[in-house]
């Protein structure tokens, strides 16, 4: 586990905020920390300007008795029927505070029959699931796992729950009614996208009941090239350097300089994973924000999809700020 100060905030602006960008436009989000502990080696999260240092996290305390007051407030237009909790961090920090106000923000929402949604790679403590079982149909959950490779989990991910525990979350949300998604994100060319590897992989969700399942390839901008050329050992290095270094920045959505994985890479490794998941009956979805140049699919949960009738983005809407997990 990696080790984070937090420091406690009183948030001033509004909570409850609409999304105006990516799969989730017109959709409430809400971020309890800013920052996160996790500090997954590509997160793009991190090198927001308004990011804390590595190894801080800015928790809003004030957040639950916020939302309460803006729920309950006369002249708001509308209330929430959906929120989608952290785009930008986790959820379930493993920090007594962070999980304290995550839990009471949920509470609120879940009390006052607002769906919430949320991807973690952290471990979902026992509170959360009595909670989340008194209303399993309004919990949308998706548990971000790329591969059961210890390695992996210590070098890409050292800060979130090993593989394991990951797993007994799907267990666990099963057991109260709750079906999650898996999201593979970000897959690595060469490191977790073996033909082996990713079918143990799937047998592995297939036997918990996983039936969907979203991809993305790791991509670049120039703050996560620097933090895997420092955080990661140089074996590591190599791959992804060989990976990109015929290919330019270039806009994506939004995004002014992101560099892709080669198109061919992609499509052979997409291909591969989505073959081995059909013939497992799991549906995998490629990201449309994060692979503008394919033909894909909307990785949000597919019943917040359903609810709020998707569309793909369009070109100019899809961008690379949304879910960094
Ligand atoms: S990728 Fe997600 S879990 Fe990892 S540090 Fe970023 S926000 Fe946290």
């Amino acid at each position: 586990m990696t080790s984070f100060q937090v420091i406690f905030k009183q948030r001033r602006a509004k909570v409850l905020k609409k999304t105006n960008f990516g799969c989730l436009k017109g959709v409430y989000t809400i971020n309890v920390t800013n920052g996160c502990s996790l500090s997954c080696t590509y997160c793009y999260a991190r090198g927001y300007s308004q990011a804390p240092p590595k190894g801080e996290v800015e928790l809003y305390t004030n957040l639950p008795s916020l939302l309460q007051q803006e729920l309950a407030n006369p002249r708001r237009r509308e209330n929430p029927d959906l929120v989608v909790f952290n785009t930008a961090s986790d959820c379930f920090q493993p920090h007594p505070a962070i999980l304290d106000v995550t839990y009471h923000s949920m509470k609120v929402l879940l009390e006052e029959g607002v769906t919430i949604s949320f991807l973690t790679k952290g471990e979902i403590p026992p509170r959360f699931l009595q909670l989340f079982g008194r209303w399993p149909e309004r919990v949308l959950a998706q548990i971000g796992l790329v591969s059961l490779s210890q390695r992996y989990w210590q070098q890409f991910e050292p800060g979130a729950a090993p593989p394991g525990v990951r797993l007994k979350n799907i267990r666990s949300l099963f057991d109260i009614g709750i079906t999650p998604e898996v999201r593979m994100d970000p897959i690595i060319p060469f490191l977790t996208d073996g033909e082996g590897e990713v079918e143990r992989f799937i047998r592995t969700i297939k036997e918990l009941g996983v039936k969907r399942l979203s991809l993305s390839y790791l991509h670049l901008r120039p703050g996560i090239a620097r933090q895997l050329e420092e955080e990661l050992p140089p074996p590591y290095r190599d791959i992804i350097h060989s990976c990109f270094q015929n290919q330019a920045w270039a806009q994506v959505g939004t995004s002014t300089k992101t560099k892709l994985i080669p198109r061919p890479l992609r499509e052979r490794g997409y291909r591969r994973i989505k073959d081995i998941a059909q013939a497992y009956g799991i549906e995998a979805v490629i990201c449309s924000c994060k692979n503008p140049d394919l033909k894909g699919g909307i990785c949000v949960p597919e019943r917040i999809i359903k609810r709020h009738s998707f569309k793909e983005p369009k070109k100019r809407d899809r961008q690379l700020t949304l879910f960094p997990c």
